[in-house]
């Protein structure tokens, strides 16, 4: 059993510049309406300002993702976006990789209940697969905080109703996580896109 930490790579390059003017170039038939030089910015900004969000869809960003089984679990509800997900069907598992709740610190008694937990599922996978079974049924034993990878795409639209909901005290600590880094990305490289969150 290795423990692992999440993470998020946004895999695309992009030009957050060119971004904004493709969404005003879209946003301008609207109103019938042309760019000015240094007019993007302030024009998406408008846009978001009155809700006026489909204009937003025009663009889609990928993010590859470390996180566990759980999470990915809520990940996939989000039902505009596109995923590409580890399989627990056709992966062999050797040594689990697992990711620790926060809230479970080394040294306690809860960390100690909660390894053994986790290489007792393993020592069971493993010799369920000994045995002759495939994977696929052998995962049924598998943590939830089991190492899960995957690739994420949705349009900023999505992005921004996905980092409202998970990046508030209600989602869960390890979603909250993910999503920060996310969030931190888009402040980064597309600033006005998020300038509106608390
Ligand atoms: C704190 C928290 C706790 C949760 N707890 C639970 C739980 O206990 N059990 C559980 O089952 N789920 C739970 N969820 C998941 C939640 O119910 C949603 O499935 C998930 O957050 C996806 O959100 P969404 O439907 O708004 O978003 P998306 O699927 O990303 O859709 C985006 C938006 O598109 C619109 N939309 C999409 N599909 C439809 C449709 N068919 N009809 C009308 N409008 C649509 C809606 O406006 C929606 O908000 C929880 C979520 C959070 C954040």
């Amino acid at each position: 059993m290795k423990i692992i930490e999440p993470s998020v790579e946004l895999i695309d390059f992009i030009d957050g510049d060119e971004i904004l003017k493709k969404i005003e170039r879209c946003g301008r038939v609207c109103y019938q309406s042309q760019p000015k030089d240094d007019s993007a910015e302030k024009f998406v900004r408008m846009l978001i300002k009155r809700g006026h969000e489909s204009v937003l869809e025009h663009v889609s960003l990928t993010f590859h993702i470390i996180c566990d089984r759980a999470i990915q679990n809520e990940l996939v509800r989000h039902r505009h976006a596109s995923f590409s997900v580890e399989s627990t069907r056709f992966v062999k598992y050797g040594d689990l990789e697992v990711i620790k709740p926060e809230r479970i610190k080394f040294d306690t008694p809860f960390f100690f209940d909660w390894q053994n937990a986790i290489l007792y599922a393993q020592n069971t996978y493993e010799a369920l697969v000994e045995c002759g079974l495939p994977p696929e049924d052998a995962r049924d034993v598998l943590p939830l905080c089991l190492k899960s990878e995957l690739y994420m795409t949705a349009n900023l639209r999505e992005w921004r109703h996905i980092l409202k909901l998970r990046t508030d005290k209600a989602a869960h600590p390890k979603m909250r996580f993910i999503m920060n880094q996310i969030l931190g990305i888009f402040k980064e490289k597309l600033p006005v896109i998020v300038e509106d969150f608390q």
